[in-house]
């Protein structure tokens, strides 16, 4: 088999594309929204339906973790083709998933539904500091209200989200790492070390590989990235969002799909995480993967292409999607032989990250094992 089908025309799918390319494999897209294929790397569309799809494609996989305008979600949660189809049943509701992980008993930030507004009050008490998460939907911190000990809760509109949220705890946590797996359809895995990661207003900014400190984090992490491709039946590649609280992990949450912290194996591996995604599924053994030194991934986020970047360090990609404040429109890969050889390179890209990030880095090279 050397043909795969990726739902979604973004900048996922044409990494898949291009990492297929490299061993003669051929990554088709599909644009749901737009009924249009679009072939390999090529963005000359063909209108196609998706019935003629599933006709062609033996292994269809997804970029995204819903469709909700495409009316696709049932035919893939029926399709044995889809390799995500677990994944979709589960993941992209925040419920069914903190659910699974309770079952599997994998720590995750304790929760509760929200019902009704003065669900919210009563979390409060039992919680402290609370973060109150849209059941669907959200990403980028989008649905997310973030409410500290006191913090204000008039911002949260409980009255409107009743039903349709969840409240989790809010975590002190001492970083955010994740950790970026593939499984074979034959039930192989191969993970990449654990990164870290830091989120500014929800969004993802600077992603650090590999985080230090982790000796005796990166078994555990494996084991419930394991464990949770083992139940959802997945195939490809799929990360979790990790708190470090008191030197264990905590589940934040689950991508079934290649990610944004994954993207520093580009240049930082030998075989990107798109590659093991492809491999994956298409039938290629699963093979050892090796990380180039320290790589750091700087998301370009609301700002318009500059080619001054390009006389920069390290290697920009960049999406070709339409400029909205605060959108990722692409990212750099800097990749050294150490985590403070990284440091000027970071200082030159200084002006699309945040104030503060300086900080990271240094704490980052102050943890030891
Ligand atoms: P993504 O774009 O990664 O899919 P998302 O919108 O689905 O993001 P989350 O990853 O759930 O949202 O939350 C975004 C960020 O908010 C987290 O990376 C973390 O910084 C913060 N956050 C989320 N949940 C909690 C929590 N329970 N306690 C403390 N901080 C949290
Ligand atoms: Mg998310
Ligand atoms: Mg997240």
């Amino acid at each position: 088999m050397n043909r795969v089908l990726v739902l979604g025309g973004g900048q996922l799918g044409l990494m898949m594309a291009e990492a297929a390319a490299r061993l003669g494999l051929v990554v088709d897209r599909y644009d749901p929204e737009r009924a249009l294929l679009l072939p390999g790397t090529s963005d000359l569309a063909v209108p196609i339906s998706w019935e003629e799809c599933l006709e062609r494609y033996p292994v269809i996989t997804v970029e995204r973790e819903a469709f909700p305008d495409s009316g696709l979600s049932a035919d893939l949660a029926n399709s044995d083709r889809c390799v995500a189809r677990g994944a979709l049943a589960v993941i992209p509701d925040r419920f069914t998933q903190k659910s699974m992980l309770d079952k599997l008993g994998i720590p995750t930030a304790p929760w509760v539904t929200l019902d009704k507004a003065a669900d919210l009050n009563a979390a409060v008490e039992q919680f402290g500091g609370v973060v109150v998460k849209a059941r669907s939907g959200g990403y980028d911190g989008r649905g997310t209200w973030i409410v500290g000990e006191g913090g204000d809760l008039a911002s949260v509109p409980a009255s409107e989200l009743a039903g349709k949220a969840i409240i989790e705890q809010k975590i002190p946590f001492r970083r955010e790492l994740s950790i970026v797996g593939a499984r074979s359809i034959s039930g192989e895995t191969l993970f990449y070390p654990l990164t870290r990661n830091w989120h500014v207003d929800g969004i993802l900014r600077l992603s650090l590989a590999p985080a230090n400190a982790t000796a005796a984090l990166q078994k555990p992490a494996e084991a419930m990235l394991a464990g949770i491709m083992e139940e959802l039946d997945y195939a490809g590649v799929m990360a979790v969002e990790f708190f470090e609280v008191d030197g264990q992990l905590m589940v934040n949450e689950i991508a079934p799909r290649v990610h944004n912290s994954g993207h520093w194996t580009h240049e930082g591996a030998d075989w990107s995480q798109f590659d093991l995604h492809v491999h994956a599924l298409a039938g290629v053994p699963l093979h050892a993967v090796n990380v180039h030194g320290c790589a750091a991934m700087v998301n370009i986020i609301g700002t318009p292409f500059e080619s001054a970047w390009l006389q920069h360090p390290g290697v920009v990609h960049w999406y070709g999607k339409d400029y909205r404040p605060g959108r990722k429109l692409g990212h750099a890969n800097l990749v050294a032989d150490s985590l403070e050889g990284l440091r000027a390179g970071l200082d030159a890209w200084a002006d699309v990250l945040p104030d503060g990030y300086q900080a990271v880095l240094e704490s980052e090279l102050a943890l030891v094992d």
